[in-house]
């Protein structure tokens, strides 16, 4: 190709400064919307029946970022093209997230997957599924990828923090991951969980310097794994401890959920904001702290009664002193509960239709 160019140059009579060669200026990387500096706050969204209903959905409740899985959580897929997005679909979504202008998008990764397993078949199932998270992610144009460390199960707690580290790498092996960077998300300390204490995560974090990566914090698993925020002082010395190992700089996505259960208790309930033991005063100075500034705020808290979710958004804006965007109002929340309607047919015609096909595939024995 180059020496095509020089052959077919024609050759230059006089010089005339006009014909000087000046260079294009490099095309502006097209900034997204939500990368305009703006609070980002967002909410775990469903995207059963349709992955872009998530997007609809977000936008209806009050949200400008949002989180989703990308398939189904408790599920492992089967072979590597199950669980891909098609092609179609995943135009679909990444046109209409732009339109809305929502940001980041955050894909939460499946809850089977263990990286530090000590079974090998487990382990490699989850390498193998983790991969397909990534290759999923980047299909949607994902900005993060939060994933759970995995548990230990009984091995050395440094072997397993090694194996998770290891999986990671493997899983991103071949693949570039333009603009996705996967985040580890902190644990309450349940049983044999890894990511509890910070210095853990940075172990993974060092491991791991050829993959972007950063980290999560969830505000209900640092408060049961007895790191406490309750009081300005209290906030104050945890995340100095956090930038003391992480760094706050690698802090990316807040998942803001209220505790269901008490300080230390390494036991993860989230609950509504301002309902649970960290409080509404509490997650109000965590949202505003300056240290935490410009990162996405990400709602997980549970839907007990219709709304709990639009109220739990609503807070959150609140909280920050900000007014809601335009999406929360009485007439999107009615279209947001027309969609949840129409999601759940969805949901339902398809194991119908799968239902259908194994009786009649059971006749056809
Ligand atoms: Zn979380
Ligand atoms: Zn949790």
């Amino acid at each position: 190709m180059a020496e095509d160019q020089n052959t077919t140059r024609p050759a230059q009579l006089e010089y005339d400064a006009d014909d000087e060669y000046r260079p294009e200026p490099p095309p502006k990387p097209e900034i997204p919307k939500w990368q305009d500096g703006s609070t980002r706050i967002g909410i775990h969204t469903s995207i059963a029946g349709d992955i872009s209903g998530a997007l609809e959905i977000a936008h209806g409740l009050g949200a400008n970022a949002l989180q989703i899985f990308s398939s189904s959580p408790r599920m492992w897929t089967r072979g590597a093209d199950s669980s891909r997005i098609a092609a179609a679909d995943a135009a679909r979504f990444r046109e209409r997230r732009r339109e809305l202008g929502l940001g980041p998008l955050v894909i939460h990764d499946n809850y089977l997957i263990n990286l530090a397993s000590p079974d090998r078949v487990l382990r490699a199932r989850s390498v193998q599924a983790f991969h397909g998270e990534i290759i999923r992610a980047l299909g949607l144009g994902a900005d993060f990828l939060v994933a759970h460390p995995g548990s230990a199960c009984g091995m050395e707690m440094s072997t397993a923090i090694a194996a998770v580290a290891d999986g990671l790498r493997q899983a991103a092996r071949g693949l570039r991951l333009e603009g996705l960077r996967i985040l580890l998300e902190n644990t309450a300390g349940q049983g044999t969980c890894i990511g509890s204490r910070f210095d853990e995560l940075k172990t993974i974090l060092d491991a791991c310097r050829d993959l972007p990566m950063g980290i999560c914090i969830d505000t209900a698993h640092l408060f049961a794994s007895g790191h406490d925020v309750r009081s300005a002082s209290a906030l104050e010395e945890t995340l100095k401890k956090i930038d003391a190992t992480v760094g706050l700089a690698n802090v990316y996505v807040v998942h803001v959920n209220d505790s269901k259960t008490p300080h230390g208790s390494r036991v993860d309930r989230h609950e509504h904001i301002g309902k649970g033991k960290i409080g509404l005063e509490a997650i109000g100075g965590i949202l505003n702290h300056p240290l935490l500034a410009g990162r996405a705020f990400i709602l997980e808290t549970p839907i007990d009664k219709p709304g709990d979710d639009r109220r739990n958004v609503a807070t959150l804006w609140k909280l920050m002193g900000l007014p809601a965007p335009a999406g929360l109002g009485r007439k999107s929340w009615h279209k947001v509960r027309q969609l949840r309607r129409a999601k759940k047919r969805a949901v339902a015609r398809k194991a119908a239709a799968r239902a259908k096909a194994r009786q009649s595939k059971r006749r056809g024995k």
